[in-house]
């Protein structure tokens, strides 16, 4: 569909549900890909089996939450792969709870992975963007950021940080061809919606007018869009990735 070859890229959250989705589709087009987490061998087995299918990829152990180790990822990147094109930012977590239950850690570790760890990213990777004068960053958000939703105040203020923020940083990079978008994906089959019971599942799908769950694959195909030179007029948009849920 898009040509990738020769760019490298970073994706953040690779070794389960839409980070995996989104690696195996970069590394398909033709990228490099760098696959980043906490969990060695997932990404282990993530990695060799993306290079013994012929495409190219390397792995590397990071909490995003930690600005140090996101330097040294990108440092690392740069000097073995001597660029960085594309920066996914997909690692995100929940902790959900109403206000009046929700802890103060609870609060603390989701926004200090699903937000400082999309700055950190950012943060990580500009420079080097800036003077290739080329680059695109993809930030995972959700139709939460957007609408929000009961027992998932920090997970909603985290979400919301993360389309604030891309608006931001897509002007302040935008001179130096590096573009800045956000997608924001309803409700996508992962570990992380296997937590909710059956029956809110079930109201939730006849919420989506598209009439299904959506795939890891859906919210892969539009960051590979986002990647591609074909998407290079397109800065600082926020596209929801629902089956057209956010619209009713
Ligand atoms: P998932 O299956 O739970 O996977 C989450 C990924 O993030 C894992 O690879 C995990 O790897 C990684 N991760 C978590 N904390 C991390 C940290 N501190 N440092 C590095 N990596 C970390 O979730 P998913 O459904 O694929 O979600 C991916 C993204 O889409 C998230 O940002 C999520 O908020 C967003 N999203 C998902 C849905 C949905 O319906 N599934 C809807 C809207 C938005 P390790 O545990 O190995 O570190």
């Amino acid at each position: 569909m898009f040509n990738l070859a020769n760019k490298v890229a970073i994706v953040t959250g690779a070794s389960r549900g839409i980070g995996k989705a989104i690696v195996e589709a970069v590394a398909q087009a033709g990228a490099h890909v760098v696959c980043v987490s906490r969990s060695e061998n997932e990404l282990i087995k993530i990695s060799s089996n993306l290079n013994e299918n012929g495409m190219s990829s390397s792995y590397f152990v990071c909490d995003v939450s930690d600005l140090e180790v996101f330097n040294k990822l990108a440092k690392d990147t740069i000097s073995k792969y001597k660029r960085i094109d594309i920066l996914v930012n997909n690692a995100g977590i929940t902790k959900d709870g109403l206000i009046v239950r929700m802890t103060e850690s609870d609060w603390n570790a989701v926004i200090d992975i699903n937000l400082k760890g999309v700055f950190n990213g950012v943060k990580s990777v500009s420079r080097q963007m800036m003077k290739q004068k080329y680059g695109r960053i993809i930030n995972i958000s959700s139709i939460v950021g957007l609408i929000g939703n009961p027992g998932q105040a920090n997970y909603a203020a985290s979400k919301s940080g993360v389309i604030g923020l891309g608006k931001a940083v897509s002007k302040e990079l935008a001179p130096r061809n590096i573009t800045v978008n956000t997608i924001a994906p309803g409700y996508i089959d992962t570990e992380m919606v296997e937590k909710i019971d059956e029956k809110t599942k079930h109201k939730l799908l006849n919420q989506i007018p598209l009439g299904r769950i959506g795939s890891p694959e859906d919210i892969a195909a539009t960051v590979l869009y986002l990647a591609s030179d074909e998407a290079g007029y397109v800065s600082g948009q926020t596209i929801a990735v629902d089956g057209g849920m956010t619209t009713t």
